[in-house]
This record gives structure tokens, sequence and C-alpha cells, in this order.
């Protein structure tokens, strides 16, 4: 299977998050990567492409280009302000029901373009957003040029981040934008699987009114864990998208018992869909060990992951989402990796 991969996004770093009522250092970080592509290296995989430069063209398909703009000016207006070194957060968020707009205010568009604060800008953030988009659309190119599976591994990851809205750890949905471009390059019909612990909100709110993707998540449900307003079974998609919303809540403490039947019954929606591509949104925080997770699988179940996936038998477009237990971050990708290819 072909990666792609740029050290483009390592200079995305040392900002702190808040967790609850404490401030700790990101737990997305520029090691993660590390670990994982020490894994797939170990596991036979290291076939590494640097990804090809791309327009933000796609990106303005999927996201507002007034977000886009501000995902680039953040940090330098932020610097403008409170000088080097330090990191860029909203301070407050929008109210509902009220008449809204930002104004040129850093502060004015963090409020507008963030929903949580989990998505700190620093020096290198844009030009890690950037490139992760270049990631996934280089996949895009691959499998249109006739690669049957691909693995953009993109960081930081995408899939809360929502048409005009940055948030936990996401900023362009590089899942989304990977899809559209599968569709601008021929595809009729792209399902996304996202089987991140998280739900994919982002994705999610996107694609919601649009029969054209097929959205299906297996995540935490939202009586449990972040984020906490979306993600219930009975969000189904709107209008032309009703129908092509698929989410499968599970509470914490779920295991593969529970998790692999559930992979199943997205899967046969994916069949039925009969889409041209599968994107999967690839985070691993259901791991047990996971600190910002809350499931229990365990590392050989991602080699069963991947090998039903693989059974689905469609050109598939791995796009790398969360997961944080550092010392088994790398096993738990390299085992989808194996898993699907071994099929
Ligand atoms: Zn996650």
């Amino acid at each position: 299977m072909k990666l792609i991969y740029s050290n483009d996004h390592r200079d995305h770093a040392g900002a702190k998050e808040m967790r609850y009522d404490q401030m700790i250092p990101m737990s997305e970080s520029p090691e993660r990567m590390d670990m994982i592509m020490t894994a797939l290296a170990e596991a036979g995989f290291s076939d590494a492409v640097a990804p090809n430069a791309h327009g933000l063209e796609v990106a303005h398909q999927v996201h507002d280009p007034a977000f886009v703009s501000f995902l680039e000016r953040c940090y330098p207006l932020w610097e403008a302000e409170f000088g080097p070194g330090g990191f860029a957060t909203a301070y407050t968020f929008g109210m509902r029901g009220m008449d809204q707009q930002p104004n040129p205010s850093v502060h004015s568009m963090l409020s507008c373009y963030t929903f949580d604060v989990c998505v700190p800008f620093v020096q290198g953030t844009w030009q890690a957003i950037r490139s992760a988009k270049d990631v996934a659309l280089t996949g895009v190119d691959l499998i249109h040029q006739g690669e049957r599976s691909v693995f953009s591994l993109c960081r930081p990851p995408g899939h809360h981040a929502s048409r005009d809205m940055a948030g936990g750890y996401c900023y362009l949905n590089n899942a989304a934008i990977a899809a559209q471009a599968h569709l601008n390059t021929g595809a009729k019909r792209v399902a996304i699987l996202d089987i991140d612990y998280h739900h994919g909100n982002g994705t999610q709110s996107i694609f919601y009114d649009r029969s054209d993707v097929l959205f299906a998540s297996l995540h935490c449900r939202p009586e449990d864990e972040y984020p906490f307003l979306m993600g219930y079974a009975r969000e189904v998609g709107k209008g032309p998208g009703r129908g092509y919303n698929v989410n499968l809540p599970m509470p914490r403490g779920t295991d593969y018992g529970v998790w692999g039947p559930a992979l199943a019954i997205a899967l046969a929606r994916i069949h039925s869909y009969a889409p041209d591509v599968l994107v999967v949104s690839l985070g691993v925080d259901s791991f047990a060990g996971d600190p910002v997770g809350g499931f229990e699988l365990q590392s050989p179940d991602f080699v069963a992951i991947g090998q039903a996936i693989a059974q689905a038998g469609l050109p598939t477009h791995f796009v790398m989402e969360g997961g944080y237990a550092m010392e088994a971050l790398g096993t738990n990708v390299a085992n989808v990796i194996s898993g699907y290819s071994k099929i």
C-alpha cells in the first residue's frame, strides 16, 4: 500500500490544551507520526511518497473560503498582538439565535470559527494544515491513477472540522476534502467510514444534506464523550441526504465484542450504497489504553478491523485521524493496514 507523508506537520507543536480542569501538553503531537511511521516500516510498509502541492480549490468546496482564510491568517494576527512564542486560542464562543458577524479582530474570528479550546494556532500550524490537505489530495490522485488502496498520513487530523469551524485538534477536514476530490475526479458516490473513537461531527455536518457521500460513524455516544452534542443514532441526514448518515454510538467501556458487530452493520450499509471509493477516517483512539478514549479495543482487534474493511472489496483511501496511546499507537495503526493488506 502506498503511504503519503510529509514532515511539514512538525512545527505544529508546543501548545497546551485544557482537559476539563487542567492545562496539559497537547496529546495531538508530532511524535504521533513518528510512532506510526516506525511501526508501519517494521510491518513492511515503507513505500512512502511525498505529497504534491495542490491549491485550495477543493478545500473551498467543503469549507467556507472565509474560514480557510482565517486558518491562514490567525497566528500572524495573534503574533502581531502578543509577540512570538505563544499560541492563539478563543476566549469566547458564539451564542445561538442572534446575528453574529466576525470582524477583523483575531479574537472575533477565533470566536466565530472555532468551537472548543482544542485547536491552538502556533507558528507552524498553517503549514501543517496545508500539508495535511495535500497529503489527502495526493492520495486521491493515486487512487485515480489506479492504486487500489492508499494511506494519507494526515496531521493534524480533520474529522471534527465543519464547513466553517475548527475544533478537536482539527482545522481543515482532510477526509471530507478527499471525498469531494474523489467526486471531482469521476466517482459518482463516495462512502466515508469513520472509526475514530470520537464522533466525526464535522464530516457529518458537511455532507448532512447530500446523497453523493454516505457517512457512517462508529463512536462513543454523546452522553459519555466529546463532542457531547452530536452523534446520536437519530441523526440520519436531511433533505436529499436523508438516509445517507449512519451513526452507531456506543457507551464508554465498549469492547470488540460489541464494536465488531457495529462495524459489520456500517459495512453492510456501505455495501448496499455501492460507492466507487471508500474513504476511511482512521482513528485508533478506541484502543483500551488511549488517554483520550474510553473503549476497550485491544491491539489484535485492529488486525480484524483491517480485514473487515478489505472484505468490502472497494478502492480504499485511509486518512489518519486520532490515536494518542503513544506506546501502542504505531502498532494499532500498522495492524489495521496489515490486516487490510492480508486479504
Ligand atoms: Zn478521536
